[in-house]
């Protein structure tokens, strides 16, 4: 009996991994014909504001809305793409949207994720740079994000890449803070900029498992270290506060606003440092 169950499981378990293969093959089929069609990627952007309300910048995000088998979560196309060697592509068209549309909009700053593949490309300081021409953003504006998730690797082209990105003027930030096994060791390798912490210790302030400490001394360490730090996923009122407390200033996450379309984030005039009413 033991065995038969063990057996039946097993089987089970082939199948959904079948599954999933075969999504990820629709996907990076999907992708590809998607790619070659253009026009199919639309970028939503999110507020990150300060304390009072000011908008300090904009996340780029990207989204496939014309996905053929529904919608698909970033996360698992970006993987896709990544897998499949369409990234650098796909990145790059971020890169040029979001950069375009925040030089249309004076935006104090953009932010825009970058996936470690891309970041390993010996073209991609030539590619940034040259988006920025043509859009006339200046790179004091343009801030990437490089995630914490996916090891970084220690290659020359990463190291090279960063290095002349931050001498151009480039920031870089360091995306779900806290969650990588490395915490420290990126923002000494790698001269980051700023720091975001990740939503699943912002949706644990205020519990009783010691989550308003560890934020507060990674928070205090940031500070000390001279980083810029943003927290991520606030969603209520009572985070907000608690985050402010412990020295946290700029947020992002629902409460402040979610993605939105170009014309809709347009539409809500985020009011910038020095333009708020009295
Ligand atoms: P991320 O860079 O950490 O972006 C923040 C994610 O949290 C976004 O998910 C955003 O919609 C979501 N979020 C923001 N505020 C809240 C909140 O208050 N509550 C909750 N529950 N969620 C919130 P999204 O747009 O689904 O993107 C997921 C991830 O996909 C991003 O995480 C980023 O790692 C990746 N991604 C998105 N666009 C790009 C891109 O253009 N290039 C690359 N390489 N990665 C991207
Ligand atoms: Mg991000
Ligand atoms: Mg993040
Ligand atoms: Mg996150």
């Amino acid at each position: 009996r033991a065995k038969l169950d063990g057996r039946s499981r097993f089987c089970i378990f082939t199948e959904a991994m079948d599954d999933g293969l075969r999504r990820r093959h629709e996907i990076e089929r999907d992708l590809r014909l998607a790619l070659a069609a253009g026009d199919q990627f639309d970028v939503h952007y999110q507020p990150i504001l300060d304390r009072d309300g000011s908008l300090f910048a904009a996340e780029a995000l990207l989204r496939w809305p014309g996905a053929p088998g529904g919608p698909v979560p970033p996360e698992l196309f970006i993987a896709v793409a990544e897998e499949s060697g369409m990234i650098e592509e796909l990145g790059l068209w971020v890169l040029r949207e979001a950069c375009a549309f925040a030089q249309q909009m004076a935006l104090p700053k953009i932010s825009v994720n970058v996936s470690a593949v891309q970041l390993r490309s010996v073209r991609f300081t030539a590619d940034v740079l040259a988006v920025l021409e043509d859009t006339g953003l200046p790179p004091e504006r343009l801030e990437l994000e490089l995630t914490e998730r996916c090891a970084l690797d220690s290659g020359a082209a990463t190291h090279r890449n960063l290095k002349d990105l931050r001498a151009a003027g480039v920031m870089i930030a360091l995306d779900d803070f806290a969650t990588g096994h490395s915490l420290l060791q990126y923002v000494r390798d790698f001269d980051i900029d700023v720091i975001k912490i990740d939503q699943s210790f912002v949706s644990r302030l205020g519990s009783v498992d010691g989550t308003d400490q560890v934020v507060r001394a990674l928070v205090d360490l940031g500070h000390a270290m001279g980083l810029e730090i943003i927290a991520e996923g606030v969603e209520t009122e009572a985070q907000r506060e608690a985050l402010i407390g412990i020295g946290c200033h700029i947020f992002q996450g629902y409460l402040l606003g979610r993605p939105l379309s170009r014309e809709a984030f347009r539409g809500a005039g985020f009011p910038q440092a020095g333009e708020r009413p009295a």
